[in-house]
Formats: structure tokens, sequence, C-alpha cells
């Protein structure tokens, strides 16, 4: 059976805090992250967060062009977020829409402090997200896939950036929302930290938060964050180590 709409689940957080997928609210989805995927381009990164399948390619820094788009005094960063037709359960169009337009420049602000620009003036970096397959929580995935395939184009950087979305359900504050807990909890939260630096790139927010919610959110948010971080470097770490053997 072909299931083609997800209703709204009678409850998203149980009398027992499990959420309708399983996970405690302090969980985040089953996370895999894999490097050096594709091989024309610079770096690349293939990411899976629950049902969220996600593959970025980075080029550069190379010539831009057009070339009047060039800065004399750092390299400039172009992001494109896209949703191939087959990523949701109803044909999305592949032209890119209002929300991957917007999606696409919040990425590159996101990831735009961690780079250092300024050593390759004249140039371009750019980066490409195509989301396979969507599940809530595809602009933080693809974040924190798109600075490993930064970093697995050897760009030099500041820290990773990582990011996750925090947000209510059932009045309880869960981490790492999918499709269902995005659509129909009360407010969805996502954040972008370079973990080392420890400074907040992106930080959005939907719905309401009292100052006491968005303190244990902001707390949760960390937890996932340190999660992410470790995976991220874990990934990383491997590609380089299979190189190194396959160098030898
Ligand atoms: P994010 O993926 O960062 O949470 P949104 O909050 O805008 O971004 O979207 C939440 C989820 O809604 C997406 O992850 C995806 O599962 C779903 N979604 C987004 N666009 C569409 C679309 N055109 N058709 C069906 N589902 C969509």
């Amino acid at each position: 059976m072909i299931i083609r709409k997800e209703e709204k689940p009678i409850k998203l957080v149980d009398e027992n805090g499990i959420r309708v997928d399983g996970r405690r609210v302090d969980e985040i989805r089953k996370l895999n992250i894999e490097v050096g995927v594709l091989k024309n381009a610079d770096g690349s990164c293939y990411l899976e967060l629950g049902r969220n399948r996600i593959i970025v390619a980075v080029y550069g820094p190379r010539e831009v062009h057009p070339r009047h788009l060039s800065l004399p005094d750092r390299a400039i960063l172009r992001c494109r977020y896209h949703m191939v037709p087959f990523s949701v359960l109803e044909r999305k169009s592949p032209n890119p829409t209002r929300r991957e337009i917007e999606l696409s420049k919040v990425i590159r602000e996101a990831l735009e402090p961690a780079i250092f620009l300024e050593n390759f003036p004249r140039t371009t970096i750019d980066i490409f997200i195509e989301v396979l397959q969507a599940d809530g929580g595809t602009r933080t995935a693809g974040i924190s896939a798109a600075a490993v395939a930064l970093a697995d184009a050897g760009i030099p950087m500041r820290d990773l950036v990582t990011a996750i979305a925090v947000g209510k359900a059932d009045g309880h504050i869960i981490l790492d929302l999918n499709d269902v807990e995005d659509k129909y909890g009360e407010a969805d939260m996502p954040i972008a930290i370079m973990p080392n630096v420890g400074k907040i790139t992106l930080l959005q927010a939907d719905g309401v938060f009292t100052p006491e919610e968005f303190k244990t959110a902001l707390n949760l948010a960390n937890k996932g964050i340190k999660e992410v971080y470790t995976k991220q470097k874990e990934a990383l770490r491997k590609r380089y180590l299979q190189i190194k053997e396959e160098v030898e």
C-alpha cells in the first residue's frame, strides 16, 4: 500500500515521553555520514538522518563565471539547496521554489563565517545540496553535510559547522524534529553552530517558546550538536585514513 499523506497522529509524545518514531524527547535520529562519495567534485558528502537522504558536492576555490561577480579581496561563496522531484510524497517541481531560494541563502550564511574566504581572492566556492529524500530538518542536515564536504574539498575553515533542529510537541521540548513533528508540532527552531569556536551561525524559530522553554531548547540543541559534530569528525577521519592506506 502506498501512503500518500502522513496524517496527524493523536499524540506526538505519549505519556511515557515516547515520540511517533519511538525516540525519547532528547534523541536524534540515526545518523550516517560518508565523505568523498563523488569522484568529480572537489569535496562531497552523503548524509542520512533518519529518513532524510542528502548529497552535497563542493567545487573550488575556482575561477568565477561570470567574472564580474568576483571580489578583489576574498572568495565568493555560492550555495544551491534543492529538493529532487521524488524527495517528497507528492512530486515536487524540479524548478527552484521560493522556499529553496530562501534556504540556499540561509545555508550559505550559516557556512560563510567558518570559511577563510579572504585566503582566495577572485575565486568562488560552490556548494550544491541535493535532497534526495526529505523528512524534516533538511536545512540543518544540509548544513552539517555541506560543512563536511567543504572540509573534504580541503578548504581551510575555522571550524566545522554543525546544525540540528529543536522544537516543541505536545508541550515537550524535543530534539531533531521529523516531518510529522515539524508539521504538527507547536514550534521548530533550527540552529547551526561552530562547535569549537562556540558561535551560532543560524538561529530561526517558528512558533512560540517561553524564555524557560527557549533555554531548555538551546541546551537540548547543544546536546544534539555534540553528537552530530562527533559523527562529522569520525566520517572525515575515516575517509582520510582510507586515502592514507590507498597511498601507502
Ligand atoms: P526543513 O527540512 O529544514 O525542516 P521546512 O521546515 O521548510 O524545512 O520543511 C519541513 C519538511 O517539510 C521538509 O523536510 C520536507 O519533509 C517537507 N517538505 C518541504 N517541502 C515540501 C514539498 N514541496 N512537498 C512536500 N513536503 C515538503
